[in-house]
C-alpha cells in the first residue's frame, strides 16, 4: 500500500495558511508517490478544497463530526456536511477529543458509523497514556479501544497515538512502535480475518518531525503518520512526505 500521510492542523490556521500550503502540496504531491492528506479545523475545509481544485490528489478532512446526519446539536459538524464541502475522511476519537470532551468509546463507534454513512474514511485513534504504559497495560488499553470504537463493518484508517508523545517532542522507540503495530494488525485480524486487516492502514502518530520520519516510517506495520505540530509547515510535512519514499529504501530497524 501507498504510505498515507496525514496532517492534523487541529484549531491552527488561517485562509493565508491555506493557500500557501494548497500551492505548495499541489506543485508536490504528483512527483510523490504517496498519498497526503490535510485535516484542518471545519471553516478551512471549503476554500482549502477550492484552492486544490477538483483533480487534486491532495484530499482533506475534518477532525471529528457528530453521529447524527442532522438535528438540535448546536455547535456539531455532520459527516454529510464534511462530505460536502469536500472531504473525503475524518479523524475520529482523537485522544484530545477523548480528553477535552469525554468521547467514550462507544460514541467514536456511532461516529465512524456517520462517516460510513457519509462516504468519509475514519482515521480512528487509540493510544494509552504515560502511567498506562508505565504500568504494563498499552496493548490492554489500546486493545479495548479497537475493541469498543470500531463497529463490525469497519473499514477505514488506524492511528497508533500514544498520548504522552503527542506535541511533546517524545516518541517510544521504534521496537515500541513495531510491537504495538504488530498487535494491532494481530488484534484487526482475530476480529475481520487476515485479509480485511492486512488492507487497513496503521499510522502513527505522535511528534512526527523530518528528523524522525524515516526512522518511524522504515518500522515494520508502519504504513503513513499523523502528523499534528509539523503538518502547519509545508516544508516540514513535505519533508515527512518525502521521508516515506526514503523509508522504503533505507534497512528495516
Ligand atoms: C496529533 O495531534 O495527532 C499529533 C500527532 O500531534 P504532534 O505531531 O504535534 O505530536
Amino acid at each position: 500500500m501507498r504510505p498515507l500521510i496525514v496532517g492534523n492542523w487541529k484549531m491552527n490556521g488561517t485562509l493565508a495558511l491555506v493557500a500557501e500550503h494548497a500551492a505548495a502540496l499541489t506543485a508536490a504531491a504528483s512527483a510523490l508517490a504517496v498519498d497526503l492528506a490535510v485535516c484542518p479545523p471545519f471553516p478551512l475545509i471549503a476554500p482549502f478544497a477550492a484552492q486544490l481544485g477538483r483533480e487534486s490528489p491532495v484530499r482533506l478532512g475534518g477532525q471529528d463530526c457528530h453521529p447524527e446526519a442532522q438535528g438540535a446539536h448546536t455547535g456539531d459538524v455532520a459527516a454529510e456536511m464534511l462530505r460536502e464541502v469536500g472531504a473525503s475522511l475524518v479523524i475520529l476519537g482523537h485522544s484530545e477529543r477523548r480528553q477535552d470532551h469525554g468521547e467514550s468509546d462507544a460514541l467514536i463507534r456511532a461516529k465512524v458509523g456517520a462517516a460510513r454513512r457519509a462516504g468519509l474514511t475514519p482515521i480512528v485513534c487509540v493510544g494509552e497514556k504515560e502511567a498506562e504504559r508505565e504500568a504494563g497495560r498499552a496493548e490492554e488499553v489500546v486493545g479495548g479501544q479497537l475493541a469498543g470504537s470500531l463497529p463490525d463493518d469497519f473499514a477505514g484508517v488506524i492511528a497508533y497515538e500514544p498520548v504522552w508523545a503527542i506535541g511533546t517532542g517524545r516518541t517510544p522507540t521504534g521496537e515500541d512502535i513495531a510491537a504495538m503495530h504488530r498487535f494491532l494488525r494481530k488484534t484487526l485480524a482475530a476480529r475481520f480475518g487476515a485479509a480485511r486487516a492486512g488492507a487497513i492502514p496503521l499510522l502513527y502518530g505522535g511528534s512526527v518531525k523530518p528528523a524522525n520520519a524515516v526512522e518511524i516510517l522504515k518500522t515494520a506495520e508502519v504504513d503513513g503518520v499523523l502528523v499534528g505540530g509539523a503538518s502547519l509547515v509545508s516544508d516540514d510535512f513535505l519533508a515527512i512526505a518525502r521521508a516515506a519514499l526514503l523509508a522504503r529504501f533505507a534497512p528495516s530497524g
